[in-house]
């Protein structure tokens, strides 16, 4: 084994395209991190109790997906006490954090700890929020140097805002190709708080 990467999936749960992504990580049997918003995630139990079953972690994302940049920081607060009490009346207690957009502040950053959630970012952005093609996103990957062992990949199993497609099929083109890559590179994958102590 070469490495290890997480793929990891924001802005869902979604009914359509949640469980197309669930399957073709079924398919090579990998695990990989939801990180959710928690009114989808209310409105989709069914989906998060998919992911959870299946291995995968959930993460939180967000109840309100605003740039904490451009909020209070007892606003920040409000959103990730309402939001992590929403998915942990649906059984899951989260272990991860992504901010929207990944924007972190210190408030975020105090938070964090204080509810002992890990913020993770990505290294490796897909941007398949903007509507490219697979082919499009796999050879911007590509010439990057392709995948690597230690990457977390950012990709969206829903619209989010800002979005420039109408639905996420090409995410879940890509989440087979880069599986499919990976599986020829020797990489494995993990969940993110799997992969604390593997990842470099
Ligand atoms: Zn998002």
């Amino acid at each position: 084994m070469s490495g290890t990467i997480c793929l990891t999936f924001d802005d869902g749960p979604d009914p359509t395209w949640t469980p197309r992504v669930l399957t073709a990580l079924r398919r090579r049997s990998a695990q990989a991190t939801f990180f959710v918003q928690a009114r989808r995630a209310e409105e989709h139990p069914d989906l998060v109790e998919a992911m959870v079953e299946a291995g995968h972690e959930v993460g939180f994302h967000c109840l309100d997906h605003v740039r904490h940049s451009q909020r209070t920081d007892a606003g920040i607060e409000e959103d990730v006490t309402i939001g992590t009490g929403m998915l942990e009346g649906l059984g899951v207690r989260a272990r991860a954090w992504r901010a929207p957009w990944g924007i972190e502040t210190d408030a975020t950053r105090r938070l964090a700890g204080e509810r002992d959630l890990r913020l993770w970012g990505w290294n490796v952005d897909t941007h398949d929020w903007r509507g490219d093609d697979v082919r499009k996103m796999f050879g911007a990957l590509e010439a990057q140097g392709g995948l690597r062992g230690g990457d977390v990949i950012l990709m969206h199993d829903a619209l989010g805002p800002g979005a420039r497609r109408e639905g996420c099929p090409e995410t879940v083109a890509l989440t087979e190709l880069l599986l499919a890559t990976a599986e020829r590179a020797e990489l494995s994958t993990a969940t993110v708080s799997e992969s604390e102590g593997v990842l470099a």
